[in-house]
């Protein structure tokens, strides 16, 4: 067992400001990276520009990061932050995620691109600032970054393992994020945690942060029904956010994860609500001791009851995703050829277990 988590939180109300020194010591041009309007919205982008201005740091913006993005984004990036010394990542997973790859390319050059980040050697990476401005993916803490593959028709994640150097989470930037946003990046949350602890890889120090993940969810699940929830309840959130990707910097996501990047590549259907609609399924092919831990730490009584719960969360923003069973066995087939993340399930699945995952869940 081992437990390795380098990224250096830092959490608070005008946390960026306050950390200018850190940006100082990174060098003398910076590229930030962002969504389209989101790192304006949420205030994040003046704090940083703020600081930067502060410290005599030059900085370019790259900001065209799609939500579920292309590998290429990584190198359009590269090309606007040519010479820069770090990366900062202001958004939801995209804008991190794609950061993570266009600091490795503005450190090892962006030819054979594809090879450099998914290739079978490996590269390391520009300092990376991760200000998440979303409440679910972790990726401000973890190593990975998840990709939209036009070749394969799904969601690839990139085999190197960048950790940002440092993450700055402050709750002000978390209040924008309209109920959508909100409610399924909650979801990706939970199924972190979830998905970190029926896994192979779980260990009681990965689970420590799951299970915190859990406590909170089964806390505030109640007033998530609500379109507006108060600022101790969105706090909590934020953090479960955090400690949940800790958990998965660890084990790496699961079944439910493998299941749903098919059906957000096809219907852009949102990647935590993808996550949680095969959540009661991935219940029924896991063994029950472990089913009744997680139900037990999130305030369910049955697989039936928390399956209820995630159906009815999940119409309260979102349209069923048109699945038609002639899709299932190019999906099923999909992950047949990614193995990973079978291999960390305790309990051995086939082909045809995984079509009736998908059968049960979207049609
Ligand atoms: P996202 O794709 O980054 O953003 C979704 C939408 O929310 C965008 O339209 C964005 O607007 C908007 N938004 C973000 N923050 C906002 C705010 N504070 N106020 C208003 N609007 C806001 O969403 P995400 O769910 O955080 O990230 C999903 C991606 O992360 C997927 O590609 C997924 O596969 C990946 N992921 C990565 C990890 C990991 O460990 N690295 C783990 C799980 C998932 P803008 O476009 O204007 O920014
Ligand atoms: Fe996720």
């Amino acid at each position: 067992m081992r437990f390795y988590m380098p990224t250096k939180v830092y959490e608070g109300e005008g946390i960026v400001l306050k950390k200018e020194k850190l940006f100082k010591e990174l060098g003398k041009k910076a590229l930030i990276v962002t969504g389209k309007t989101s790192a304006k919205k949420s205030g994040a982008l003046d704090d940083v520009i703020t600081v930067l201005n502060n410290c005599g740091i030059e900085y370019q913006i790259f900001s065209q990061v799609k939500a579920n993005p292309p590998i290429s984004q990584t190198l359009d990036g590269a090309k606007i932050g040519e010479r820069a010394d770090f990366v900062v990542a202001i958004g939801g997973g995209s804008p991190m995620d794609t950061a993570k790859g266009i600091a490795i390319l503005l450190k090892h050059g962006s030819d054979n691109y594809i090879e450099k980040l998914f290739g079978k050697t490996d590269y390391d990476a520009l300092p990376v600032i991760a200000i998440p401005t979303t409440s679910g993916t972790g990726s401000e803490v973890t190593p990975y970054s998840v990709f939209t593959d036009d070749k394969l028709k799904t969601k690839l994640s990139m085999p190197r393992r960048i950790f940002p150097l440092y993450s700055f989470i402050d709750i002000k930037y978390f209040m924008t994020m309209p109920t959508s946003v909100r409610n399924t990046t909650i979801m990706d949350a939970l199924s972190h945690a979830i998905e970190s602890i029926i896994n192979l890889r779980s260990s009681a120090y990965s689970e420590v942060y799951a299970y915190k993940t859990l406590e909170i969810f089964s806390k505030h699940k109640d007033e998530l029904m609500n379109d507006d929830i108060d600022k101790e309840a969105l706090l909590d959130f934020v953090r479960a956010s955090t400690f949940a990707g800790v958990a998965i910097s660890q084990t790496g996501t699961s079944i439910p994860h493998a299941l749903g990047y098919p059906i957000t590549y096809q219907f852009g259907f949102p990647h935590g609500m993808a996550n949680v609609t095969f959540m009661a399924e991935f219940f029924r092919v896991s063994p029950q001791d472990m089913v009744d831990k997680v139900l037990n730490a999130m305030g369910f009584e049955s697989t039936a009851e928390f399956g209820e719960w995630i159906k009815k969360f999940i119409t309260l923003t979102e349209e069923r995703p048109p699945v038609k069973e002639e899709y299932l066995e190019d999906y099923a087939k999909l992950i047949s050829e990614q193995p990973l993340k079978l291999k960390s399930h305790p309990i051995k699945l086939s082909h045809e277990d995984i079509l009736e995952m998908y059968r049960n869940s979207v049609l």
